[in-house]
C-alpha cells in the first residue's frame, strides 16, 4: 500500500508537556491569568561562568564544525565524571556529545532496534520514549507500575512481559513524572533480568543531580556484569539550567558507541563547539547546582506539604527531579481534572494520562517555578470544587 509519509510516524502524538506549556503561553497572551506548572525546565538562568565561557569561545571564533564525537577535553571530563561519580568504567572514546539528552535517547533506540523489536517502558513514563520507539519501527511494551506500590519494579511482572522479541528496557531515574529514584533492590532486579534475557538497558539519567534529602541516584551502568549492555544518557539541561543550549551525552561500550556514531555523523555531524567549550565550565559549578537543588527542595517541601492538606489530594514526597505527582481522589479522568483546574483556577498542569497512568487520576505539576507561583497555586487549589 502506498504511504505518503513514513508509516512509523502516523500514530505518533505530540508532546503533552509542550502542548500544555504552549497553551499557558497562549492564554497569557490573551490577557488571561495563568499559573503554569506544566513546564519541564529549570526556572533559573544558566550559571554566569558558563555563559561567559560561551561568549569568549564565540569571540575567539570557535564557530566551525566540531568533528568527531565531541571536543576531546569535554569527552575526557565526562568520562572522568562517569568513573568517579557514577561508578561507570569508561573512556572518552565511549562518550558522544548530543544535541540534548533527547537525541541521545533517540540515537540509542535507533541503534538497538530492528523492525518489530520490543522495548519495555515502565509507565508512568516520560512522554517521548514510546513515540521514539515507534518512530524507529520498534514496538513499545508498556509495563504499568502500581501507584499503590509506589511504582516499584516487580521482577515477576517484568518477566511476564519478556518475549523472544524483547530487545531493551528503558529506565529513567530520578523519574519524570513520579520523582522516584532507583532503589538497590530494583537495580538488582534489572541486573538479573538483563543477564538472564540478554537485553540492553537505556538509562535516562538527566535528572541525576536533582535529588533531595541527601540521596544519590544509582547508575545501572555501574554494575560491571552488565556494563556493556547499558547506554547511559545524561545532559546539561536540567542540572545546569541549560535547556536551550541543547547539549547532552551518551556513555556506552565502544562497540555500541561506534554503531551510534554511524547515525550521528550522518545526521547531526556534531554539536556546536562554543557550546561544548562553555559546558566545560559546568564542571566548576558545583556550588551553583547545589544552590538550585536546595531551592527545589525548599519548594518541594512547601508545595507537597500544602497539597496534602487539601481534601481529595495526595502527593508523595518526590525523591528527585522537580515534579509533584499528585493523585486526585475522584471519578473524573486526569484530562477532566486538568481542564477543570484550568477553567476554575488558571493552573496549568499535565494530566497523568499523558504519561500512561490510566488507573489513577494523577497530574504532574512542576515546582521549577517561584515560591510565589506555588503559594498562589496552593491557594487556588484549595478553592477548587471536584
Ligand atoms: N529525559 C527526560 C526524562 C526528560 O524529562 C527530558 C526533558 O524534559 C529529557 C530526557 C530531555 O532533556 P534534554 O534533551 O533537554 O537533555
Amino acid at each position: 500500500m502506498y504511504m505518503k509519509y513514513n508509516c512509523n510516524l502516523y500514530g505518533i502524538k505530540g508532546s503533552a508537556s509542550m502542548e500544555f506549556m504552549q497553551k499557558a503561553d497562549e492564554m497569557r497572551k490573551n490577557g488571561e491569568q495563568v499559573l503554569s506548572l506544566a513546564g519541564g525546565e529549570p526556572d533559573f538562568n544558566t550559571p554566569h561562568k558558563i555563559c561567559e565561557a560561551a561568549a569568549e569561545a564565540l569571540k575567539l571564533g570557535d564557530t566551525h564544525y566540531a568533528v568527531g564525537k565531541g571536543i576531546l577535553p569535554l569527552r575526557v571530563k565526562i568520562a572522568e565524571k562517569m568513573r568517579k561519580e557514577n561508578g561507570i568504567e569508561c573512556t572518552e572514546e565511549e562518550v558522544i556529545l548530543t544535541p540534548g539528552g533527547k537525541f541521545g535517547i533517540y540515537m540509542a533506540i535507533f541503534t538497538l532496534i530492528n523492525p518489530g523489536d520490543e522495548v519495555i517502558v515502565f509507565t508512568p513514563s516520560w512522554v517521548s520514549y514510546i513515540p521514539m520507539i515507534e518512530a524507529c519501527g520498534g514496538c513499545a511494551v508498556p509495563i504499568e507500575l502500581d501507584y499503590h506500590n509506589n511504582y516499584m519494579l516487580e521482577e515477576a511482572e517484568i518477566k511476564k512481559r519478556i518475549t523472544d522479541k524483547t530487545k531493551a528496557i528503558i529506565i529513567n531515574y530520578p523519574n519524570n513524572p513520579t520523582g522516584r529514584i532507583l532503589s538497590w533492590e530494583e537495580a538488582e532486579i534489572l541486573v538479573r533480568i538483563v543477564e538472564k534475557y540478554n537485553l540492553f538497558i537505556i538509562s535516562d539519567e538527566v535528572y541525576e543531580k536533582i535529588v533531595f534529602d541527601n540521596r544519590t541516584s544509582i547508575s545501572i551502568g555501574s554494575f560491571s556484569s552488565i556494563r556493556d549492555k547499558v547506554i547511559t544518557v545524561n545532559g546539561f539541561s536540567k542540572a545546569f539550567a541549560m535547556t536551550g543550549w541543547r547539549l547532552g551525552y551518551t556513555v556506552a561500550a565502544r562497540e555500541i558507541t561506534e554503531m551510534m556514531y554511524k547515525l550521528y555523523v550522518h545526521t547531526i555531524t556534531g554539536t556546536s563547539p562554543f557550546i561544548q567549550r562553555a559546558a566545560l565550565k559546568a564542571f566548576e559549578c558545583e556550588a551553583e547546582v547545589q544552590n538550585m537543588v536546595m531551592e527545589y527542595e525548599r519548594r518541594r517541601n512547601f508545595f507537597v506539604k500544602e497539597l496534602n492538606k487539601i481534601e481529595g489530594i495526595t502527593c508523595r514526597m518526590p525523591e528527585g527531579a522537580f515534579y509533584a505527582w499528585v493523585r486526585f481522589d475522584t471519578d473524573k479522568s486526569s484530562e477532566e481534572v486538568a481542564a477543570m483546574l484550568l477553567a476554575q483556577t488558571g493552573i496549568v498542569g499535565v494530566p497523568g494520562s499523558s504519561y500512561g497512568e490510566e488507573n489513577e487520576t494523577c497530574m504532574r505539576f512542576s515546582f521549577a517555578c517561584t515560591m510565589e507561583v506555588l503559594e498562589e497555586a496552593v491557594r487556588k487549589m484549595k478553592r477548587i470544587q471536584f
